[in-house]
């Protein structure tokens, strides 16, 4: 058994204030492989008095010194990459293909991008006799989930480096390892101590005392509506910026003049990977009536022919979803969508043959999905795909748009500028058009309660700025 019991505070390896300590579970076989400990407030308290006391020198450093540690970063997680990739298919249960090409690779996107944004911005505006100046925002507590935990992790900790913030973070419990990879990294590369600090934990200890911590300027939050509901109502009484990522339900339009063939074993493999567990993914497929007969033919087809099994085995496409938890939550809302009546196409309730062990799930998809229906309105966070018939054009917009989340949308046409009308209509902050991919320099986040702010590239370099406006800065 792994032990990794230590936090990171102050630029040293520490033992927490009290000890709990809390089993990480491999999710393919249910077996706990790793040890970390649960930290408190007391263990918080440490953290935040070491970022704030190097936050005066972090935030005057300069630009030079900010870009030469992140290039040192680059070149570290460079080194250690496949220790990432396997660590995240270990505690996680993605397919080691998907973290090696997609989850690692994202961590080290970011930081590049931290680079890129850095070297071009100009922290002094001048404008008239005043100067605009961007200062960084102070300190930071951060909060993320296990589904996509480097990108996540490395999304708010680059940019906030880059911005010269100093920063506590608390990862998911769940998933823990690939962050306390990443504070190595981070110590390897010399960050100065107390910069970034690593403190383990669960949400109503460590991050609840993070969010009300009258010593932290910003919390920078990723993880369910539910949490950072949580999360911002700790974080009101000391006024502090609070920026939320949170849940989606993404629709997926098929327009009338869609290539089938193409978009509908996309938009399946789009929503299966990662085993659904993606805030983004395009969880609503919304196809013309007339046409769900020939969509949902193809959308089995594709689904049959997926691979469900061991991450580490070479060839498979889904490995198990996290924990009992999410495993448990999915096959209710599986029965769900049975017993209010939408039509059970391929997959349902129980492991996928063969697999008797592990968090696996059939990959499942439902036709004749109503949008009131709970599979259409809940976030199920597993591969379970709802294709939803519309009449009109104008009726799957609305049905698009009618749900409390806002995050990404999906629209799938044989003409661009049909596409690109059918995008202003959607109320979300991401739409991605005919199968585009996520772009790492793009900002990324959503509206209604899918969150606030917004990540990734400039737009995520901004998140952790305070504005300062100094008149008289030059002489008329
Ligand atoms: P979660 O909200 O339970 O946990 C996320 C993080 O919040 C964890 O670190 C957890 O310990 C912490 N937390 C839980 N309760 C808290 C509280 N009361 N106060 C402070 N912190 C608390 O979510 P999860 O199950 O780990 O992750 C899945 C969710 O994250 C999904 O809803 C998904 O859509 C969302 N997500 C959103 C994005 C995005 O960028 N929009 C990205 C990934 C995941």
């Amino acid at each position: 058994m792994l032990s990794k019991l230590q936090f990171y505070i102050g630029g040293e390896w520490v033992d927490p204030v009290s000890q709990k300590s809390f089993e990480v579970v491999d999710p393919s076989n249910e077996e706990p492989f790793a040890r970390i400990s649960l930290g408190s407030k007391a263990d918080v308290d440490k953290a935040v008095a070491a970022a704030r006391r190097v936050f005066p020198a972090w935030s005057r450093s300069t630009k030079e010194q900010r870009l030469g540690l992140l290039q040192k970063i680059v070149d570290i997680y460079q080194r250690r990459y496949g220790e990432f990739a396997e660590t995240i298919s270990r505690e996680m249960g993605a397919p080691l293909s998907l973290s090696k090409n997609a989850q690692a690779a994202i961590g080290l996107g970011h930081l590049k991008t931290a680079i890129k944004v850095l070297k071009e911005f100009q922290l002094i505006k001048p404008q008239g006799t005043t100067a605009i100046c961007h200062e960084p925002v102070g300190v930071v507590g951060m909060i993320t989930p296990w589904n996509w935990p480097i990108n996540q992790i490395v999304c708010k900790v680059a940019p906030a480096l880059a911005a010269g913030c100093t920063m506590i973070l608390k990862p998911s419990e769940i998933a823990p390892l690939n962050a306390i990879l990443f504070a190595e990294v981070l110590d390897e590369a010399g960050v100065p101590a107390g910069v970034f600090n690593l403190v383990n934990g669960d949400g109503p200890t460590v991050g609840e005392a993070l969010s009300a911590h009258p010593d932290i300027d910003m919390m920078s939050f990723t993880g369910s509506t539910r949490a950072g509901i949580a999360v911002t109502k700790a974080a009101a009484n000391t006024v502090k910026r609070v920026a939320l990522e949170l849940g989606g339900k993404s629709p997926n339009i098929v327009l009338e003049d869609a290539d089938l063939q193409k978009a509908i074993p996309e938009g399946v493999m789009n929503m299966f990977s990662n085993s659904g567990q993606s805030c983004n993914a395009p969880s609503r497929m919304f196809v013309p009536r007339g046409k769900q007969r020939e969509v949902v033919a193809i959308a089995k087809t594709t689904a049959e022919k997926v691979k469900v099994g061991d991450p580490f085995v070479e060839g498979t496409k889904l490995g198990p979803v996290v924990s009992e938890v999410q495993f448990n939550k999915i096959q209710t809302l599986i029965q769900k969508g049975i017993d209010e009546g939408a039509t059970l196409v391929t997959g349902g309730i129980g492991r996928p043959e063969g697999l008797n062990r592990g968090y696996y799930v059939r990959p499942t998809i439902f036709a004749d999905v109503k949008n009131d229906m709970a599979i259409a309105r809940e976030e199920i966070f597993g591969p379970v795909l709802s294709i939803l018939p519309y009449d009109t054009e104008q009726e799957a917009i609305d049905m698009a748009n009618d749900t409390p989340y806002g995050l990404s949308g999906y629209i799938q046409s044989g003409s661009l500028e049909h596409a690109q009308r059918v995008a202003a209509q959607l109320r979300t902050g991401m739409v991605h058009l005919n199968g585009a991919g996520v772009d790492v320099e793009a900002p990324f986040g959503g509206y209604k309660q899918s969150g606030t702010g917004r990540e990734w590239g400039t737009a995520g370099f901004h998140e952790f700025l305070e504005v300062k406006a100094v008149m008289g800065y030059q002489a008329t």
